[in-house]
């Protein structure tokens, strides 16, 4: 008796064995690889349950800055496709982590790599000479473009593309699923916008320039900036010129990124009486902030609720 059903038991362990490794979806999943949380949040909308997808930086950091793990250049060995922010705010981590991944496929160029800057709306381009020996890290235009809804629909629509040419026979779930994002996104920006309406031309000041494309697509006026150029670190001498400036023009808030020491800016604060704001620049960004509709959900509650406390007209 004991042997009998010893027996079953293995014959179960096996037919369940047989039908986990038959399973074809989970075989045909593609392997995705993205350098941001809102880049990971964006091809999980498109991609749904047909695609595993792992971003590299948390939403937390600084997307300039990522410290290289041995862990990254694993995920990236088994990478089908890597999403990237391009415009170089990469530049300084992405590169050695992709030539020691030996990875043919997510090379710089091949199929499996897909720079999500190419069909977005790109501000603050340079006209003259890159000036990378100042230590800018914005020398090919703005890079933080996805915190504008309408670049969120249109790196949906470059991933729908791509997804579909690597996996055919989904591509229609693949379209189906961009559709229903762009739906969703199109009510939710009528929320958002109705929201900050009242506050168009509002002036703000930010800690790193993060916040051109937020700021044009709802009307607000970013007057100037705690680090003298990006990326570099904030001076006294620019911060008693932003002070000045701040009182002329009473500003009354200022975002900051999580990743910056809140040092400087609460000073700014103390001898302008602005408000500090910790705003979230990526999904990550703050705890609650777990998909691209919550980072807008996050930034314009938190700006709309210490706007009118400000009195910001
Ligand atoms: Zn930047």
């Amino acid at each position: 008796m004991k042997r009998a059903s010893s027996g079953l038991f293995q014959a179960a362990v096996a037919l369940l064995l047989a039908g986990v490794l038959a399973t074809p979806a989970q075989a045909a999943k593609l392997r995705v690889v993205t350098t941001t949380e809102d880049l990971a949040a964006l091809a999980r909308e498109v991609g749904g349950d047909r695609i595993d997808v792992t971003s590299i930086a948390r939403g937390y950091q600084d997307p300039h800055f990522v410290e290289p793990k041995p862990s990254f250049i694993l995920l990236l060995n088994r990478a089908d496709l890597l999403i990237v922010v391009g415009r170089d705010l990469e530049i300084g981590w992405l590169p050695p982590l992709i030539q020691q991944s030996r990875n043919a496929k997510i090379q710089v160029g091949a199929d499996g790599y897909l720079d999500a800057s190419q069909a977005a709306k790109i501000l603050e381009i340079p006209t003259g000479q890159i000036t990378r020996a100042l230590g800018d890290v914005h020398p090919l235009g703005n890079p933080h473009y996805w915190l504008d809804p309408e670049n969120g629909r249109r790196i949906a629509q470059e991933i729908q593309k791509k997804l579909a040419a690597m996996q055919p026979a989904d591509a229609g779930y693949f379209a189906g699923r961009e559709t229903g994002f762009e739906q969703r996104l199109t009510e939710a920006e009528k929320r958002w916008d109705s929201a900050m309406a009242p506050y168009r031309g509002a002036k703000v000041v930010t800690y790193h320039a993060s916040w051109p494309n937020f700021a044009e697509h709802f009307g607000l006026d970013v007057v100037g900036y705690v680090e003298p150029r990006p990326g570099i670190p904030p001076s006294p001498s620019h911060t008693l010129d932003l002070i000045a400036q701040m009182k002329r023009l009473g500003v009354k808030l200022m975002f900051v990124e999580p990743y910056f020491d809140l040092k400087t800016p609460n000073s700014i604060a103390g001898a302008t009486g602005a408000q500090v704001l910790v705003m979230a620049p990526s999904v990550g960004g703050a705890k609650d902030v777990t998909d691209y509709f919550k980072l807008f959900d996050y930034d314009v509650n938190l700006f709309v609720n210490a706007a009118r406390q400000a009195g910001v007209k």
